[in-house]
């Protein structure tokens, strides 16, 4: 029925099914847009005419009112309506019917003038926007209906629409019409038959403007599919104090709560309950002294001024508990409606399943499927993966975020809500923090040099830097609300400040950060914690039972895993084990590695790390016992590890006891155009193959020692950027020699498997050859798609926005996975990979493993895990579970 209705017109020929009073009116369907598009206005007005007549008969009829009856006219409201709802394609008109004439009678018939003049000139006013095209003719015009308004009101010295009297609304509808003739060279139509055609042919007309044509194209809607056209008695809730409007919904949708809610108003029109100049009163008794107590109302005061419908009509409330009763036990899902009443007369107007928070969605998918309303795999389909955020992260208190001011607007890059006093160094970040303060590390761009102050801090925020950036992909690991790329901000080391537009911030003033909209506020904003409620962790079970995929983590520290586990990770995906490296006194051995001339000094500054990383990898198996824990060997350049900045440099000579000059120049040796296609990944063990065995070693010891204990340590040891068999070849024996050296000198063994990333094209079109060699694939969908695109995932940000507007890309390809493109060299490995190893492990660790649409894809592709960071594993899990309830 959406098909041909579009959604509002089924919607409401379903409400007059279930029996609930709509104003009455006829749909014209899709197909008579598809006539109009491939064969003009008179065609189709040839072919539906009949029907119209009688659809009006009949409207007629039902209402008792005739369309353009000068002294008790009925009035028509004309909508549309595709099969996908497509917001802000098509405006409405609304009142259509009224002319000089007819207003009259209306203002008899209602007794009151003001009502008729100001709905007649709201008529004049989209009719001529919409339908006879009066718009501004350039984007620095104001609309020339509103340039009037602000005239009249400024000749009469008032500042609101509302203070404009009968007079004022006449003088304004003939100043309307006469512009209408002066620009459009046209009469406004009086005839109310010629306004009807005139609107139908305009909605028509609409989903052929460019609007609509793009928000098409952008998201797979078919131009075949032709908008409906809904012609509709009106009603008014203007009409006296047994009239009013409202909005109502079946369920909080705030909380999730099954309790039917909403606001209205006495004598007034829609928009007056959303506009916020009069306070709506609440429609239950319940809500209404809910209301009360929190906007500090006495019960004596809410009954005189505020009393609910409930109280008020109690008979109109009756039907409207009714009505939501029957429509959501119908549609089976919390609906948003909207009503009016007429003179003790209730209509509904609209019904559509509500926009909900993430903790509502939770909240409603789970009672209803306890109450039967629906069954588990609905359930599981009604969340929307995403907004499980909304419940893993602290969030601002919202009273304070809608006084707040906001500044700049950055990349959503790690969600969750952050309040702290600025700081612009990364080791002052930490002393600050040391100190008892909140603080937010604002950088230009962070480096892995800053990972100390970014775990301290509250949030980070960066004027540089796309989703995939290291802040972005440091921050979603630690859970850490994080803002990227927010252009606006000038940051000025130097003079320890950042500018937005006109105004300076200096250290230590106080902002905050909206990490799941990329919003930041100036002062401080109150925060509360997230909780995890009972429903949610029933939710992830249920999700649990359905999926096949398993969802991994990328975790780097013990910590990391611990939360990753507490969300039901099944394993480590990813440990990039250079993230241990910047730790106290790691960097420093790092250093003194990258520094040494010959091998014998780098191995030298090798012992001093082994006994580090050993350490860490026994904290991680660890909090792992006994699930699988994939460790990466080092993948980034060595410049990455050095400081760039000369007073960094100067520090680092002290600490060492070298020139600073020698520092230079080995920082400038390191220095490579590119270095995301250079000395890096497997590349680095290969030259250093020292790397690789303390790696190795620190790894396989670490195993043995847990295991000594009486913990399960199930070893992966993955090679990064492999791009050809040798490659991998040349570090598996690397890795086996130093597993055969610790072996014979600990007497004892442990199996361990040695597999690979797959993120280089070539690796993944030669599958086949390292597949023979590995033991799993790690797809690193972050290189992989930097390299199958051709553009890096570091200097994107220069110019995706754009395309992204353009609709070149439809989304980020960082953020969710480019399925037709870099998808097909994923599909073409795992084949490769499985007809040379059926029981090859198949996983994926870029950061997509955390995007619900990748993860569908992944699903579908047949890998056997994703890995995501430790806060997106429960979108993950739901996601998985969707996907195979869907597939
Ligand atoms: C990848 O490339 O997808 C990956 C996981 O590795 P990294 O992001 O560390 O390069
Ligand atoms: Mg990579």
């Amino acid at each position: 029925m959406k098909n041909l209705l579009g959604g509002k017109g089924a919607n409401l020929a379903e409400m007059c099914r279930l029996g609930i009073r709509v104003p009455s009116g006829f749909t014209i369907s899709t197909e008579a847009c598809t006539v109009f598009t491939q064969r003009g206005k008179d065609e189709v007005r040839k072919l539906i005419e009949a029907e119209v007549l009688a659809g009006v008969a009949f409207v007629e009829a039902e209402m008792g009112k005739k369309f353009g009856d000068a002294s008790d006219p009925l009035l028509l409201s004309v909508r549309s309506g595709s099969r996908a709802s497509m917001p802000g394609m098509m405006d409405t008109i609304l009142n259509l019917g009224l002319n000089d004439e007819a207003v009259v009678g209306l203002a008899l018939k209602a007794n009151n003038e003001r009502f008729a003049w100001d709905s007649y000139r709201r008529f004049v006013q989209m009719y001529g926007d919409v339908v006879m095209g009066l718009k501004p003719s350039s984007k620095e015009e104001h609309d020339p209906f509103e340039v009037i308004i602000d005239m009249v009101k400024e000749q009469k010295g008032v500042q609101l629409d509302t203070e404009l009297d009968t007079e004022d609304l006449k003088e304004l509808v003939k100043r309307f019409k006469g512009l209408i003739r002066a620009r459009v060279g046209r009469e406004f139509p009086s005839d109310p038959w010629e306004q009807l055609w005139g609107a139908i042919m305009a909605v028509f007309e609409s989903w052929n403007n460019d609007r609509a044509k793009l928000y098409r194209e952008l998201n797979d809607i078919p131009e075949t599919w032709g908008t409906a056209v809904n012609v509709q008695a009106m009603v008014f809730g203007n009409l006296g104090d047994h009239s009013g409007t409202g909005v109502a919904f079946t369920r909080d949708a705030g909380t999730g709560e099954d309790l039917f809610n909403g606001e209205f108003l006495i004598n007034a029109q829609g928009e007056d309950v959303v506009a916020g100049i009069r306070t709506p009163q609440q429609v239950s008794l319940e809500g209404s002294r809910r209301w009360a107590r929190l906007a500090l109302v006495s019960e004596e005061e809410r009954r005189a001024k505020y009393p609910s419908l409930e109280e008020l009509m109690p008979e109109i409330y009756k039907q409207l508990l009714h009505a939501e009763t029957t429509l959501e036990n119908h549609y089976k899902d919390m609906q948003d409606i909207e009503f009016t009443i007429q003179e003790d007369k209730l209509w509904m107007l609209q019904t559509r399943s509500g926009k909900r928070t993430g903790a509502a969605m939770v909240r409603i998918a789970m009672e209803m499927l306890q109450q039967g309303i629906i069954d588990e795999k609905t359930a599981l389909l009604r969340v929307n993966p995403d907004r499980l955020n909304d419940l893993l992260h602290p969030i601002f208190d919202k009273t304070a975020l809608e006084k707040a001011r906001p500044i700049a607007h950055g990349l959503p890059a790690s969600p969750g809500a952050a309040t702290g006093q600025v700081v612009f160094f990364a080791d002052e970040a930490e002393e600050w923090v040391k100190k008892g303060k909140d603080v937010i590390l604002v950088r230009q761009e962070t480096s892995p040099e800053d990972l100390r102050g970014m775990s301290v801090a509250k949030g980070i925020l960066t004027a540089r830097g796309g989703m995939t950036s290291h802040a972005a992909v440091v921050a979603r690991g630690m859970g850490k609300c994080c803002i990227s790329g927010a252009g606006a901000v000038h940051v000025d080391l130097k003079g320890r400040t950042m500018t937005v537009g006109e105004t300076v911030y200096e250290e230590g003033e106080w902002i905050s950060l909206d990490g799941s909209t990329g919003q930041v506020y100036e002062g401080q904003i109150p925060t509360m914690e997230a909780q995890l409620s009972g429903d949610f962790g029933a939710l992830m079970a249920m999700a649990d039972r359905y999926k096949r995929l398993a969802i991994r983590a990328n975790a780097d520290t013990p910590e990391d895993a611990v939360a990753a586990r507490n969300f039901g990770a099944v394993g480590i995906g990813l440990c990039r084990t250079e993230h241990m490296f910047f730790e106290g006194d790691r960097i420093v051995a790092v250093r003194e590695m990258i520094l040494a001339d010959d091998e014998a000094g780098r191995r030298k500054a090798l012992a001093k790390l082994l006994p580090i990383q050993r350490g860490d990898f026994e904290g991680l198996f660890r909090a792992m016992d006994g699930l699988p824990v994939t460790i990466r060997l080092l993948d980034p350049p060595l410049h990455e590890f050095v400081p760039h900045e000369e007073a960094a440099q100067r520090a680092m000579a002290k600490d060492m006891g070298v020139s600073l000059g020698k520092i230079r120049m080995r920082v400038e040796d390191l220095h490579e155009f590119n270095p995301m296609m250079g000395h890096r990944g497997c590349r680095l063990g290969i030259t250093y193959r020292e790397i690789t065995e303390m790696q190795a070693r620190a790894i396989l010891e670490a195993a043995l020692n847990v295991e000594a204990t009486g913990v399960r340590a199930k070893v992966e040891i993955m090679i990064p950027l492999v791009g050809t068999v040798r490659e991998f070849n040349a570090q598996a024996a690397v890795i086996r020699q130093a597993a055969a050296a610790v072996f014979a000198e600990r007497g004892t063994e442990i199996p361990y498997m040695i597999g690979t990333m797959i993120e280089t094209p070539r690796a993944a079109l030669i599958a086949d050859s390292i597949g023979a060699q590995a033991e799993f694939f790690s797809f690193g969908t972050n290189d992989l798609t930097q390299m199958t695109m051709g553009f890096s995932r570091d200097d994107a940000g220069k110019f995706l926005p754009d395309y992204l507007k353009l609709g070149i890309y439809e989304k980020d390809p960082f953020q969710s996975f480019d399925q037709k493109g870099v998808g097909l060299l994923v599909k073409m490995a795992v084949e490769k990979g499985r007809s040379v190893r059926p029981n090859i492990k198949l996983g994926i660790c870029g950061e997509h493993g955390g995007d619900p649409a990748s993860v569908e894809f992944f699903h579908r592709a047949g890998l056997d895990y994703v890995s995501c960071s430790p806060f997106r594993i429960p979108i993950a899990r739901l996601a998985a579970a969707q996907a195979a309830i869907s597939g």
